[in-house]
């Protein structure tokens, strides 16, 4: 018997994936956080792995039938911990904030302090911001960026650090285009007696690449997502050293877990074996290399961006003297094929829900193989629509050059 497909179970669903399908293929798509998975990845990320419950840990579960999901388990671990070289790696969280919640588990009580970077100046929410969780379980501090410059505010982090004497501080950021400097981070805490947790979500792909510097040695826990720079399936893991192997794994579950999804742990093993390929080093150097062109590009028809440019895959571009507001630019942006998302700028005037900004990112673009050439065309067609948001008849033409680039780069993942 052959069983019906999904396009015969549930046509509806079966269209509407296959029209985000296409919308993926057809779009340029800026968003900073976002990129194409593999098809190795998907395909383990997809599969009957899915059946299965694992509670515990490999070589300790709670449930039988584990011959398999053990192995692969231990595989994606080992994979981890060599592509990062740490000494424990746990890649059962179920995406960047459950394993930043367990981080806080693990190390604090309610009501403890934390010194974490603001959500409006590029900080996670997860990192202390009042809404979430960890803001309001927690006694939660937070740095900012100078007003000068727009950089992390080396000297409120450590100002901070001494009057609250936090169990954690967090570094790491969500919208912020320069490199971490961890080493001045490891030194407040060391100072202070906190934990340092650095949370790499946007940036692992960089640092497995050899892109950014890495944390490692300097923070005692690094938090990522895997699906953003690291182009794996949606996940979380938490990197950490020997010492706190133990209470980390215990916050993971049973503290806030139960079973692992072992289809996502399948799936980073494979994209971690493809980080391991030199090819990876290539692409982690390009996606920072066509920021960089992208950047140039915007500012050369007078876009300014915060911090004046970018070392990373990131750039925040502040619209206030283009005269049009973040998100009318983004829905501009959208209808003439660039996708990206609409953020606050550094001491923002502007609501939430209507900022100056826009934060777009080159991850996605560099793994469809785009290169500077390609940047410098795109960043002119981002002006042309942002000095011009209303006039149907560049969107037009700019939605055209889209499609026809698009059309040259075919996308990883994708079954056309
Ligand atoms: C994306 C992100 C997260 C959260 O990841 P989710 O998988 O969306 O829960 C956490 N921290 C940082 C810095 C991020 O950029």
């Amino acid at each position: 018997m052959t069983e019906p497909t999904l396009a015969h179970v549930d046509p509806e669903i079966a269209s509407l994936i296959q029209k985000e399908e296409k919308r993926q293929l057809d779009t340029i798509r800026l968003i900073a956080s976002e990129n194409y998975a593999s098809r190795a990845v998907n395909e383990a990320a997809s599969s009957v792995l899915n059946n299965k419950y694992s509670e515990g840990y490999p070589g300790k579960r709670y449930y039988q039938g584990q011959a398999h999901i053990d192995g692969i388990e231990s595989l994606c671990i080992e994979r981890i911990k060599k592509l990062f070289g740490v000494e424990h790696a746990n890649v059962q969280p179920y995406s960047g904030s459950p394993a930043n919640l367990a981080v806080h588990y693990a190390f604090l009580r309610p009501g403890d302090s934390t010194v974490g970077l603001a959500l409006p100046a590029g900080g996670h929410l997860t990192h202390g911001w009042k809404v979430s969780i960890t803001g309001d379980f927690f006694s939660a501090h937070q740095y900012g960026v100078r007003e000068s410059d727009h950089r992390i505010d080396m000297d409120q982090v450590a100002a901070l650090a001494r009057e609250h004497k936090p169990k954690l501080i967090w570094c790491g950021t969500t919208a912020y285009p320069r490199t971490i400097d961890f080493a001045a981070f490891a030194q407040i805490a060391r100072d202070v007696g906190a934990v340092l947790a650095a949370d790499i979500a946007h940036i692992s792909g960089l640092v497995a690449g050899g892109a950014h510097p890495s944390p490692v040695g300097l923070a005692d826990v690094i938090t990522s997502t895997t699906h953003k720079t690291l182009r794996g399936p949606r996940g979380g893991m938490i990197l950490t050293t020997a010492k706190h192997a133990s209470a980390i794994d215990k916050a993971v579950f049973p503290g806030l877990q139960g079973g692992p999804h072992n289809s996502a742990i399948a799936g980073l093993a494979v994209a971690a074996h493809e980080a391991l390929q030199p090819s990876f080093k290539a692409y982690a150097k390009q996606i920072v290399d066509n920021a960089k062109a992208l950047a140039d590009a915007l500012l050369s028809r007078g876009v300014s961006l915060v911090t004046g440019g970018t070392d990373n895959h990131l750039i925040l571009c502040d619209l206030t003297s283009k005269n049009v507001s973040g998100k009318r630019a983004a829905i501009a942006l959208e209808s003439a094929g660039i996708v990206c998302n609409y953020n606050s700028v550094p001491f923002d005037k502007r609501k939430p829900f209507d900022p100056s900004g826009i934060r777009i990112g080159t991850p996605a673009t560099t793994s469809r193989g785009m290169k500077d050439v390609e940047m410098r065309l795109i960043g002119g067609w981002m002006a042309d629509v942002i000095e011009a948001p209303d006039d149907a008849k560049v969107i037009e033409r700019v939605r055209g050059e889209v499609l026809s680039m698009c059309a040259q780069f075919p996308a990883p993942g994708l079954t056309r």
